[in-house]
């Protein structure tokens, strides 16, 4: 989902007060970088998150980029992925969603599905203890790693 432009205004000021309540300054590094991930629906790693931020910040650095995205994740502005082999993906969707996930180039993409968010959960799960949320993830190919395998390239 592309969040629209009143959407991220909401956001914004959403960050500034969870920020504001954890006593973390509010600085420009710090909103760029949640703009980076808020405008994308890729789930990007840190990586890719330095190189966009690093076009209006040139002397950002990764070490900082990540470092950020996990106080992003620990204060509940983003939540964080990880993937089996791949490298943990941000994601500031934090509505409830579902994903699918290609296996062969790492595309994520969100889904929502009301049958899913109102998931009956397994007994085998409340032995464990009281669930929050349920989050179903597809694996498989996107149609583009699909095509490319047909084309046998
Ligand atoms: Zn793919
Ligand atoms: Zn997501």
């Amino acid at each position: 989902m592309e969040p629209h432009p009143d959407e991220f205004g909401q956001q914004v000021s959403h960050f500034q007060e969870v920020l504001k309540r954890a006593g973390v300054k509010q600085t420009h590094q710090r909103l760029e970088i949640f703009r980076e991930v808020m405008q994308t629906v890729e789930h990007p790693d840190a990586e890719t998150v330095y190189r966009g931020v690093r076009q209006r910040i040139p002397t950002i650095s990764l070490d900082t980029v990540y470092r950020t995205l996990m106080l992003f994740t620990d204060l509940g502005l983003i939540s964080s992925l990880k993937t089996s082999h791949e490298r943990m993906r941000f994601d500031a969707n934090m509505h409830a969603h579902h994903h699918f996930v290609c296996t062969e180039c790492g595309m994520i993409r969100d889904f929502s599905s009301p049958e899913f968010d109102a998931l009956a959960i397994p007994d085998a799960v409340r032995a464990f203890g009281s669930t929050v949320q349920a989050h179903v993830e597809f694996r498989g190919l996107c149609w583009h790693c699909l095509e490319k395998k047909q084309h046998g390239t």
